[in-house]
C-alpha cells in the first residue's frame, strides 16, 4: 500500500493528538534526569559535548511507513546506538530524547545552545510522495534558500509536523530564515558544512546514499546560530527496499558506526578549518 509522506505523518498526528501534552515535562526529564545520563569522561571539556536528537517522539510519530514502521522508533534506536559507540570512544554526550517523548524542535535547538554543544545531529528517517523509487541517506544543513525541491519539501513536512504540534511555534518564515542565516556566525556555518561532508563521506562507505546526498533547506532544528548542526536523513519509508533495511538492526548499526566515524573525522578537520578562518 503506497502512502505520501503527508498522509503518513498526519494519519499519526491524528491518532495521537488527542494524547495529553506534555512536551515540556518529557523534555526536562530528558534534560535533568535522563535515563541514559550523559557520561563525561575526565579529558572531555564542554566543547567536546554532542547533542544527539532522535527525530519526533511521543504524539509525533513522524513518517510511517508501509509495514507500520514509525520514523520515531527508527530515530530513537539508531540514535541510541550513536550515542553508546561516542561514549565508548570517550565522547561527552547527550541526548534531546532517550525514550519515546515529544519535544517541540525550538526546544532542541535551545538544550543544544544551554549546553554549548560542540556538534548537534538530528536523526531521521524520510519519506516522499509519489515516488517510491527515491532512495538512499542524505545529509542536510540550514539555509533559507533550499538546495532543491525534494529538500524544500522535506523540511516543510518536518516543520508542519510541529506546526500542528505546538501552536506557539511559529515555524521558519523566508523572512525569519534570512535573519537566522545572517545571525549564524561564519564559524558555525563552516562547521555544519564540513560535518555534512564528512557525515557524507562515512555513510557512502556503508550505505546507500541519495543523489547530491549534501543538501540545505530550513529545518527548524537546524537554526542555531551558535551550534554547527547537521540533519541525517537515514533512508526512505516510501522506499521498500529502505524500509526493510531500517527494520533490520544490522542496518541501523551501519548508520551508527558511520555517524560516529564522521564526527571522528569532523573533530579533526574542524581544527584545521577554525585555524583557516
Ligand atoms: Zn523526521
Amino acid at each position: 500500500m503506497r502512502f505520501t509522506r503527508r498522509l503518513l505523518c498526519n494519519f499519526g498526528l491524528r491518532a495521537t493528538l488527542s494524547a495529553p501534552l506534555w512536551a515540556r515535562s518529557g523534555f526536562a526529564q530528558a534534560d535533568e534526569t535522563p535515563a541514559a545520563t550523559p557520561q563525561i569522561s575526565p579529558a572531555a571539556s564542554p566543547s567536546h559535548l554532542i547533542v544527539i536528537d532522535p527525530g519526533h517522539g511521543g504524539r509525533d510519530p513522524g513518517c510511517i511507513g508501509a509495514g507500520n514502521v514509525y520514523e520515531k522508533d527508527i530515530a530513537l534506536d539508531t540514535a541510541m546506538d550513536l550515542n553508546a559507540l561516542l561514549r565508548k570512544s570517550g565522547y561527552q554526550t547527550m541526548m534531546t530524547r532517550d525514550r519515546d517523548v515529544f519535544i517541540p524542535l525550538p526546544d532542541r535547538v535551545e538544550f543544544a545552545e544551554r549546553h554549548q554543544a560542540a556538534l548537534f545531529i538530528s536523526v531521521h528517517a524520510n519519506a516522499v510522495a509519489g515516488d517510491p523509487s527515491i532512495r538512499g541517506a542524505s545529509v542536510f544543513t540550514f539555509s533559507p534558500d533550499p538546495s532543491d525541491p525534494l529538500a524544500a519539501a522535506i523540511a516543510r513536512s518536518e516543520n508542519s509536523v510541529e506546526a500542528i504540534s505546538s501552536p506557539s511555534f511559529k515555524g521558519v518564515s523566508p523572512q525569519v530564515s534570512g535573519i537566522l542565516f545572517g545571525l549564524m556566525s561564519r564559524s558555525t556555518k563552516i562547521e555544519s558544512v564540513l560535518a555534512q561532508q564528512k557525515m557524507v563521506a562515512a555513510l557512502s562507505r556503508h550505505v546507500d546514499m541519495l543523489p547530491n546526498p549534501a543538501r540545505q533547506a530550513t529545518f527548524a532544528v537546524l537554526q542555531s546560530a551558535a551550534i554547527p548542526s547537521i540533519l541525517v536523513e537515514t533512508a526512505f519509508l516510501s522506499n521498500p527496499q529502505d524500509e526493510k533495511a531500517l527494520r533490520t538492526p544490522y542496518f541501523r548499526h551501519q548508520l551508527a558506526l558511520s555517524m560516529k566515524s564522521a564526527v571522528d573525522t569532523w573533530f579533526v578537520a574542524r581544527r584545521h578549518a577554525i585555524a583557516n578562518l
